[in-house]
């Protein structure tokens, strides 16, 4: 029997393609541990349901190690401090984890953990578990990586692993026991890697044909898309299984005969699309490894100062509330306090209404948005909410009409309906701009305007004009124009720009 090795499970609750428990258990009994750290629990972008999500995650994982001969130990506390204790009590000589690129305090934990490490003389592995690059100073070669990390085989989970004399193993912690709110969320998905890999299966077989053209509405994108998400956030499935089950189901697809005369169902474009996304995924989570600060810094600094002094804290409350006034942007809002899941369109939506129409900073109202979203995924989030945003320099300047995306995608407003109740009498042709029913309409309709439901807060038209003054106002200037440069250098995709996102 060789050395005890720790392995720290952190955002990757699984033993599928697991290449620290692979690796550790092949030289030793493994110390298998989470811990439940306070710092990470209180942090202002967590939320009581992302609590539930990862416990569900551990009891599998547990039954899991357990099968394996091993256990999980549940720990709380300071991660150096829980570290320290048990390796006095164990007297372990390397640990083992994924590379995580998380928030300001998991980068800053790791760094307290690596000098640790050092001083206690104890080797610390780190494994890559996404295509994401350290220490990369541009993009040349990325996709090239990605590509070889995303088509290497999938690590086999051991068939033993041993487990340390004298472990015994505490409880799944509670919200109560860790001192936050109980979970408001009702409708949320149930974590774990049995869980994660069947919803992928399920995608992949019988949901994703029409993903392509329905992941748009939120009507049909809430079946029509994969919902992997809080499965990849939390590490219950690798991104490598869900890439490698892909292109699997897409060497079906293209091998099935064609019957002249029959229209192919619409599997292949939709195939297409999704593994694109895959690759999004790892690209944008490449950004905030290779710059921690962008989730409180603008990714171009010439975009400081542009909100921060604007900021109208009645505006923030009732965005999160979703009473803006505009049915879609609070559909969306209020779906998300119950499900904590949205589709991308309509997060784009959300963000762009709340940092143009509203010209809130992004900072804040990304913060939010990270405690509603079950997959929140600092590296995604950031990126994707500056963008939405226009203080990348380098993207297009996006601002979605709320009223346009009811014509598009909810015209009947059958998904308005399901989340704003007040608007329930209200008929389709009304349902996008309830604000221009007349008092007779409002009357009939059940749904009097500034009393069951808010006027507008702001005029789409003279808000978007109003925004679009201001952020073109610094996109032209030259030093704005040599920045973007130099962040495309360090973040652009080197792939052509896509049209759709
Ligand atoms: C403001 C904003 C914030 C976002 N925050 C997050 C976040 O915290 N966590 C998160 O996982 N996604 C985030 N997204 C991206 C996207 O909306 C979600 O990945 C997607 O809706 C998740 O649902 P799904 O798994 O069914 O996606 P699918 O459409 O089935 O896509 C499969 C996977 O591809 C990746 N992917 C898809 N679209 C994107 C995209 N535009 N950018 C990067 N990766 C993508 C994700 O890993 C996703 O799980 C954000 C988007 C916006 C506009």
């Amino acid at each position: 029997m060789g050395d005890t090795q720790l392995v720290w499970f952190k955002r990757d609750l699984r033993i599928g393609d697991h290449e620290a428990l692979a690796r550790a258990a092949d030289l030793g009994p493994c110390l298998c541990i989470y811990i439940y750290e306070p710092e990470v629990l209180r942090a202002p972008d967590f939320d009581p349901s992302h609590l539930v999500f990862i416990n569900e995650g551990l009891r599998e994982l547990r039954e899991n190690l357990r099968g394996l001969g091993s256990d999980l130990l549940l720990c709380h506390g300071e991660a150096v401090h829980v570290l320290n204790d048990l390796h006095a009590r164990f007297n372990f000589k390397s640990m083992h984890s994924h590379q995580e690129t998380g928030n300001a305090i998991t980068y800053a934990r790791d760094l307290r953990v690596l000098e640790w490490s050092r001083h206690a003389n104890v080797r610390w592995e780190e494994y890559r578990q996404h295509g994401v690059f350290r220490g990369l100073r541009d993009r040349d070669g990325w996709a090239g990586r990605w590509n070889e990390v995303m088509r290497s085989p999938l690590i086999e989970s051991p068939r033993r692993v041993d487990k340390p004399v004298g472990l015994e193993c505490g409880p799944i912690l509670s919200e109560a026991e860790l001192g936050l709110e109980t979970s408001t969320k009702g409708l949320v998905q149930t974590g774990g890697e049995s869980q994660g890999l069947d919803t992928l299966l399920a995608f992949l077989s019988e949901r994703g044909e029409r993903y392509r053209t329905e992941m748009s509405s939120p009507n049909t994108a809430v079946h029509a898309c994969s919902r992997i998400s809080p499965y990849l956030a939390f590490g219950q499935i690798s991104m490598r299984t869900v890439l490698q089950e892909t292109e699997a189901r897409q060497r079906i697809i293209r091998a099935e005969p064609k019957v002249k005369g029959v229209k192919r169902p619409p599997w292949g474009a939709s195939m297409a699309s999704f593994s694109k996304r895959l690759r999004w995924h790892c690209h944008f989570i490449q950004k905030l490894e290779s710059q921690p600060e962008l989730e409180w810094e603008n990714m171009a600094r010439a975009y400081d100062g542009l909100r921060e002094t604007d900021f109208r804290t009645d505006w923030f409350e009732a965005w999160k509330a979703g009473k803006t006034g505009y049915p879609m942007v609070d559909a969306c809002m209020r779906s998300l306090h119950d499900t904590g899941w949205v589709n991308f369109r309509m997060r784009a939506m959300l963000m762009s209404f709340a940092s143009y129409h509203l010209w809130l900073d992004w900072r804040p109202t990304s913060l939010y948005l990270a405690t509603q979203f079950l997959d929140y995924e600092p590296g995604i989030h950031y990126s994707q909410a500056q963008m939405q945003s226009g203080t990348t320099g380098i993207n297009a300047v996006r601002i979605y009409s709320p009223t346009k995306q009811v014509f598009d995608q909810d015209p009947e407003g059958v998904f308005i309906k399901q989340w704003v109740p007040e608007l329930s009498g209200v008929p389709a042709e009304n349902i996008a701009q309830p604000e221009l029913m007349s008092a007779d309409e409002q009357d009939r309709y059940g749904c009097q305007i500034g009393r069951d439901y808010p006027a507008p807060l702001v005029v789409h038209k003279e808000a978007v004009k109003a925004a679009k003054q201001r952020i073109y106002g610094v996109r032209k200037q030259a030093e704005a124009k040599s920045e973007a440069q130099a962040v495309f250098e360090r973040h652009g995709s080197r792939r052509k720009p896509n049209r759709r996102r």
